[in-house]
């Protein structure tokens, strides 16, 4: 079959998914504190946040294993927050080992089915062309312990299609995958989930795996959605503090707020985006590393304290005589002139930053 037919027998109608208000306390622990949040048909949206800042959680109650203490679920504007699980229309693909181990990956795709009562034949028919789908329609035979773990993912995800779920949720699916594996496959799962158009959650701990396959992002903390937009607005435009440091790598400087909207930072003044302050306050100034110069120069304060070699660029962190570092991004061909101990002078070109309150986190 060709993938375009086997991705129409696949496809289901994309579905609207509204977290309005939701709460839910574990004890002490105040898990999801009010939390709002709109997924769109078709879009893949991540959760992305520090362990512990309540992603699982909202997946969870979206599958209808946790259910909130106030607030509501909706899909497609249908109330389901008392719906159970086994009625909710939610695939899910879980961190990993989550296959049945006696059975073979046929199986394990045609498992569902079978719960809903579907005839042998038509399971099986089902379930091979999924399998073909996920590119394994030669290891229907094999059992977990003889597939890799990037195989039995994709097995996990043939598995969350075979009901035609309206909403997709991967918990995790890459995180016990080697870094190679978990590229193509990232690139496999978006690939497939735009071409079903099928509304998907994802958590993740990794901004490079959140910004890299999602529509949307959305930041949590403490549970709530700090910030949620496209990828590149969330590393462009951090609404705040919090956000700039957890999406990219940031670095803070002090600097001195000027009249007109600008700051006074690294010996430079230069203009202020978004919120800036009174002038004369203190503040951090928030400086990507790419937007940090760097030169050699023996008359300069700043060492370089650290290099971190990523590719095409090279990370030079720089400790500057105040003690504060920052980090700047130099063509991994310039590497050379900056090896650890050496003074650099580091500048700023004429681009607007942030700025944040300096005991803002
Ligand atoms: P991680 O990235 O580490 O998986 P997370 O963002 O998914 O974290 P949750 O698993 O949603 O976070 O947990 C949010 C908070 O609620 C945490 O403090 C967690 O310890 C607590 N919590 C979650 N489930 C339970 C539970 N069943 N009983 C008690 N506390 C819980």
């Amino acid at each position: 079959m060709t993938i375009s037919t086997l991705v129409k027998a696949a496809a289901t109608e994309a579905a609207t998914v509204e977290f309005r208000g939701l709460r839910r306390e574990f004890g002490p622990t105040v898990a999801l504190d009010g939390l709002d949040l709109t997924v769109q048909p078709g879009e893949l949206l991540a959760l992305l946040g520090p362990s512990g800042c309540g992603k699982t959680t909202a997946l969870r109650m979206l599958a209808g294993f946790e259910h909130p203490d106030s607030g509501q679920v909706l899909v497609d504007g249908e109330d389901v927050t008392g719906v159970p699980a086994h009625r909710r229309d939610a695939g899910m693909v879980f961190q990993s080992y989550s296959l049945f181990p006696h059975l073979n990956a046929l199986d394990n795709v045609a498992f569902g089915l079978r719960m809903r009562k579907v005839r042998a034949a038509e399971r099986r028919t089902r379930a091979a062309e999924l399998l073909e789908l996920v590119g394994l329609a030669d290891k229907g035979e094999r059992f977990p312990h003889q597939l890799s773990g990037g195989q039995q993912q994709r097995v996990a995800l043939a598995r969350a299609l075979a009901l035609r779920p309206r909403v997709l949720l991967l918990d995790e699916p890459l995180s016990a995958l080697d870094a190679k594996v978990r590229t193509t496959l990232r690139e496999e799962i978006r690939r497939l989930q735009q071409e079903l158009g099928i509304t998907t959650l994802f958590i993740t701990h990794d901004q490079e795996e959140a910004l890299s396959m999602a529509d949307r992002v959305a930041v949590m903390r403490d549970g709530r959605v700090e910030q949620c937009s496209t990828p590149t607005e969330l590393y462009s435009r951090p609404a705040t503090a919090f956000v700039a440091g957890f999406v990219g790598t940031m670095s803070r400087v002090p600097g001195v707020m000027a009249a007109g909207d600008t700051v006074e930072v690294l010996g430079r003044r230069v203009p202020v985006t978004g919120d800036g302050a009174a002038a004369g306050a203190s503040v951090d100034v928030l400086l990507r590393p790419e937007g940090v110069e760097v030169e050699p120069d023996p008359e300069a304060g700043g060492r370089v304290a650290a290099t971190a070699f990523l590719g095409a660029t090279t990370r030079i962190t720089v400790r500057l005589p105040d003690g504060c570092e920052v980090k700047a991004d130099v063509s991994t061909r310039r590497a050379g002139e900056f090896p650890v101990g050496a003074r650099v002078a580091v500048g700023l070109p004429d681009q607007a930053v942030m700025v944040v309150d300096r005991a803002a986190r």
